[in-house]
């Protein structure tokens, strides 16, 4: 409830500061000019489109205009579609077109004129743009605005499975489909979070990621939103403008949680190394600042190397927490807040979540056998009985869970078992039943190469290499070849171009001999000077292998 925390700061962004009564009365007021968007009947004849819902386009900067814009829209009953100033124009179109958005609420000049030039080039898609100005931003409280609070429970139909969001995914290996969130799984996604990680409205968080998907906008600014919890927002990442952050008070309250995904750990590092490693007493202080201000450092959207994970706790004292997510489910398996957390696994569901690993197997009626059956709080634990680590296919059933693909019922379909009751998230994934966790082994499609007969995941092979001295990055794929079946391309970027005469496929393999069985070695690298990634810090593997073949 807004009017419990109304005098609380919310979010402190690169210009100003927001209490939560202020971003409420402001959103009432950007509700208003929304209300003709929606008030139109939807003229469809496409019968995969519900035409009782109205979507509305985010295209905000990472500061107060998008927690407003999003709250507006909630406001009036529409779904919000998170958008990003990194899109080019060509995914705007697509995104807007998919969405089918009635319209596009943008808070700046950037915002602006990607959209002229998007509504130019598309003109198919034709659009109002509603305008947040700073002007609209900065306004006087009145305690009549934030009583107005009725307003917001009865304009939000929270009773029906209403959509809040639709969230389209990293497309890391394929177009990004849209996920259709439904308030009710946004609100079970949050409850999860703060039990697993006990969030606490005298929380104060750096935001430094995109808000267009899940880890930036339920994780990192939902949940402390909804909680009364305060936000200190970024504009984009930046490595030395979050060293700040992390270790000077600079306001009255210290950060206290921080989380990221592990590209952004591991620029953080390079900066504290190129800076701050030669002097003694700054790393000591960054040290301390960390260890005993900052309650949780967490890492997630994809595997957290090694190599990080412990520079990471020499620098600030932190054991990273790691975690699994996905947009189509939310968190759903994480490492403990009290406990040992182990490098390299996700640790065991998150509360509400249950999960299986399971093989195919077409005698049974659902097309799979359960390896593994278990929950937050080993309620229901079933495993098949063996000492080996499981490895299978991981499934979830959680009350966050996605509604749909957003107009694709087959592919909704598809993704979850014959009779309904689990996503089937595509992931590979390992239990080991002596520690009782969880790890990831990358994806079915894209991580775990055949080779020989062999199941090899190149998330081990990627992890062994980024141990090598002379290595900076590097992607390891799956090519097809007519002997082996396929066969395995490390994609290395060095740390520096004079060392690159070390590494060959020949050093590169007696390297990894000290770590690896035979099969799994490397058949040939490739040396490059950067690995391209998405907004999430992700690979596309199905496009990199293209530089391999
Ligand atoms: P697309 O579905 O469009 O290909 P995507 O799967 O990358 O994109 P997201 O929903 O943002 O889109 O990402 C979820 C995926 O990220 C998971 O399926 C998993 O492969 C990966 N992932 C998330 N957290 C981790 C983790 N801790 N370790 C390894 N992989 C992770
Ligand atoms: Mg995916």
């Amino acid at each position: 409830s807004v009017s419990q925390h109304a005098n609380n700061v919310a979010l402190i962004d690169h210009s100003s500061s927001y209490t939560y009564g202020q971003l409420y009365s402001v959103a009432r007021k950007l509700s208003r000019r929304l209300v003709p968007l929606c008030q139109q009947q939807q003229k469809s004849t496409d019968d995969t489109l519900d035409k009782t819902s109205v979507q509305l386009g985010v295209l905000c900067p990472n500061d107060a205009s998008f927690i407003v814009a999003m709250w507006a829209s909630w406001m009036v009953g529409a779904t919000v579609v998170p958008l990003s100033l990194q899109h080019p124009p060509a995914s705007l179109a697509y995104f807007l077109n998919d969405a089918k958005c009635r319209g596009v609420i943008v808070g700046d000049d950037r915002g602006n004129d990607l959209m002229k030039t998007t509504l130019e080039n598309n003109s198919q898609i034709d659009i109002p743009v509603v305008n947040i100005n700073k002007k609209n931003l900065s306004t006087k409280v009145t305690p009549e605005d934030i009583n107005d609070d009725l307003l917001l429970s009865t304009t939000i139909d929270r009773s029906e499975r209403s959509n809040a969001l639709i969230i389209y995914t990293s497309g890391t290996s394929g177009k990004p489909k849209g996920c259709v969130l439904t308030f009710d799984a946004v609100q079970a996604h949050v409850d999860s979070m703060v039990k697993a990680w006990r969030w606490t409205k005298d929380d104060v968080i750096l935001h430094v990621l995109p808000l267009h998907h899940v880890h930036g906008l339920i994780n990192a600014l939902l949940t402390p939103l909804f909680i009364g919890a305060r936000i200190i927002m970024l504009p984009h990442f930046d490595a030395s403008k979050s060293w700040e952050h992390l270790v000077q008070p600079g306001f009255d309250k210290h950060i206290t949680v921080f989380t990221a995904v592990p590209t952004i750990y591991s620029k953080l590092i390079y900066d504290y190394d190129a800076k701050l490693v030669s002097r003694p007493q700054t790393r000591d202080f960054v040290r301390e600042q960390c260890s005993q201000m900052i309650r949780l450092m967490m890492c997630g959207s994809a595997a957290l190397p090694e190599s990080i994970y412990r520079r990471w706790y020499e620098i600030s004292g932190h054991s990273l927490l790691e975690r699994y997510g996905m947009t189509e489910c939310g968190m759903a398996l994480t490492n403990p807040l009290d406990g040992e957390r182990i490098p390299g696994t996700v640790g065991r569901p998150m509360p509400g979540v249950v999960v299986r690993i399971v093989r195919e197997n077409t005698m049974s009626p659902t097309g799979y056998e359960t390896l593994v059956e278990a929950d937050s709080d080993n309620t229901k634990v079933e495993i098949k009985n063996t000492d080996e680590p499981i490895e299978g296919e991981l499934l979830i059933q959680s009350p966050t869970l996605f509604k749909e693909y957003w107009r694709k019922r087959n592919e909704t379909r598809a993704t979850f078992t014959v009779d309904g009751s689990f996503f089937k998230t595509g992931d590979i994934c390992r239990y080991d039943p002596e520690k009782n966790v969880f790890s990831i082994r990358g994806r079915q499609s894209m991580d775990i190469i055949k080779r020989a007969g062999y199941k090899i995941s190149a998330l081990d092979i990627e992890r062994i290499l980024l141990e090598h001295k002379d290595i900076l990055e590097c992607s390891v794929v799956g090519i097809d070849d007519s002997a082996l079946g396929q066969k395995i391309v490390a994609i290395i970027v060095p740390k520096s171009l004079n060392n690159i005469t070390n590494l060959t496929i020949d050093t590169i393999r007696q390297y990894s001999k000290q770590y690896l069985p035979n099969y799994s070695l490397p058949d040939s690298i490739i040396i490059i000077d950067h690995i391209p990634r998405n907004a999430m810090g992700k690979v596309n593997k199905k496009e990199l292998a293209r530089l391999a073949v």
